[in-house]
């Protein structure tokens, strides 16, 4: 069968691979020259399967207007607000309570989960190097009011049967020896062991080397522009050089997804929320993280990759715009200053942008549509990096008609009544 994939990031990637393993005639259609050069290229880094959960949260609504008084802010709305972009703020808004945040939780963890396995076959299948290291992910405390907060975190991780330390300060410099610098700024921290760090980029390249191994195709510089539907079904893809023809097609197009789909009746909730990073290389092997940190405070994740300490953050709604902020590179820069002081050279930051695709309730949208031979694998939001495999093999199964491992339960499009205006 001719699969067209749309979209050459982590996720159309993970897809082309497994769907090319099963045996299908894949072909990638990408606007840039290479994968992986939109989100995910420089993302924090965090395999983060433990602190799988959604943004949306009881108590959010409060927090974030106490973020947007401070300087250095988790959380940017632009002033000119777009309607799209209210509309995405008030869907999210309504997901801010314990019912619905447990259910989404729950859905996030089972994809996380199921990446889990699907990193571990992909890595025994093909061993390539990502600068991976499977040395856990600590949260980092910075006052008792946070110690304190934690206690409703571990009711949650309790509930959910995942694996948690709770750390004092010694436990802290025990996991990351390079935070007795400023051990004055820490109260405390949890450990997720059983998380992983990798460079999403690298891990993309080297897997789309194995497509190609694979017999995939991959076409860069070809920009997708609609859906040409007859008689219920997608005929071909327009883009700038032509006509392109398949049996099937799966739309992996990140944060751009909802904008093709929109024409022909579908209207997924994926908004693009901004984000920042820095890439700084390290000064000091021994002043440096050992894998990911998140500050809790300023919600920096702070990672070791290869010789460099990645750092990424914030929260911007401010619709397709990729305009380098300052105060956010400020914002992410004071963070790995106030925790690793002595780890990098900071003079030489590489600075870098990118939209997260995110749904109001956290959890990608993977699977089938009102068209019968056309397919999502996108939503992934904050944590595309470490769902991808699952998503990968899952949308793999779905499009063969396979049974899928996991339940698809709250992973389609249907979640969302008014997302289908096809029928
Ligand atoms: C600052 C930041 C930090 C993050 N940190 C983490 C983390 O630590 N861990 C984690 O798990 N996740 C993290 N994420 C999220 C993760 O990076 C994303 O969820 C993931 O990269 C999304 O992958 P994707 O393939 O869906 O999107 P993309 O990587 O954007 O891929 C979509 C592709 O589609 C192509 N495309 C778009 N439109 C068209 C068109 N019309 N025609 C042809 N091609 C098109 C684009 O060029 C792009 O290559 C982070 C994100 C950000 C922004």
């Amino acid at each position: 069968m001719k699969v067209l994939i749309l979209g050459g990031g982590v996720i159309g990637t993970t897809s082309a691979y497994f769907l090319a393993k099963q045996g299908h005639d894949v072909t990638v259609v990408e606007r840039q020259e290479n994968v992986a050069l939109e989100t995910s290229h420089a993302n924090a880094g965090q395999i983060s399967y433990s602190y799988s959960s959604p943004w949306a949260a009881p108590g959010i609504p409060l927090k974030a207007i106490k973020w947007l008084l401070s300087k250095h802010s988790p959380l940017v709305i632009n002033p000119r607000v777009s309607t799209e972009t209210l509309k995405f703020a008030y869907r999210m808004l309504k997901n801010c309570n314990h019912n619905s945040y447990n259910i989404n939780k729950g859905r996030m963890l089972r994809i996380s989960n199921y990446a889990k396995e699907c990193l571990s076959e992909i890595e025994q299948d093909t061993k390539i190097e990502y600068e991976q290291r499977k040395k856990g992910f600590l949260q980092i405390l910075r006052t008792d009011r946070q110690v304190l907060d934690t206690k409703k975190d571990i009711a949650v991780l309790e509930q959910f049967g995942t694996k948690y330390k709770v750390l004092d300060v010694d436990g802290c410099l025990a996991v990351e020896p390079a935070l007795k610098h400023v051990e004055h700024n820490i109260a405390g921290g949890l450990q997720f062991e059983d998380d992983a760090t990798g460079n999403c980029f690298k891990f993309t390249n080297e897997l789309q080397k194995k497509c190609l191994e694979l017999g995939v195709n991959f076409e860069f510089n070809v920009t997708a522009s609609a859906l040409k539907v007859e008689n219920g079904k997608v005929s071909a893809v327009k883009t700038c050089k032509g006509d392109l023809m398949a049996d099937k097609f799966v739309v992996a197009m990140g944060s751009y997804s909802a904008q093709l789909l929109r024409p022909v009746g579908i209207d997924i909730p994926v908004y693009p929320v901004k984000g920042y990073s820095i890439t700084v290389p390290i000064l000091n092997d021994e002043d440096a993280p050992q894998s990911t940190v998140m500050d809790e405070t300023y919600k920096v994740a702070i990672t070791r990759l290869g010789n460099n300490v990645r750092a990424a953050g914030t929260a911007e709604l401010i619709g397709y715009n990729l305009t380098l902020s300052e105060k956010s590179r400020a914002t992410v820069r004071h963070s790995v200053e106030s925790l690793f002081p002595h780890a990098a050279d900071m003079s030489d930051d590489h600075f870098w942008t990118g939209l997260r695709p995110m749904t109001p309730d956290g959890t990608p949208v993977i699977g089938k549509t009102p068209i019968s031979n056309l397919f999502i694998n996108t939503g992934h939001g904050t944590l595309g990096w470490t769902m991808s495999t699952g998503s990968g093999k899952l949308i793999a199964d779905i499009v063969s008609g396979n049974e899928t491992a996991i339940s698809l339960d709250g992973l389609e499009m249907s979640r969302y009544p008014y997302a289908d205006k096809v029928t």
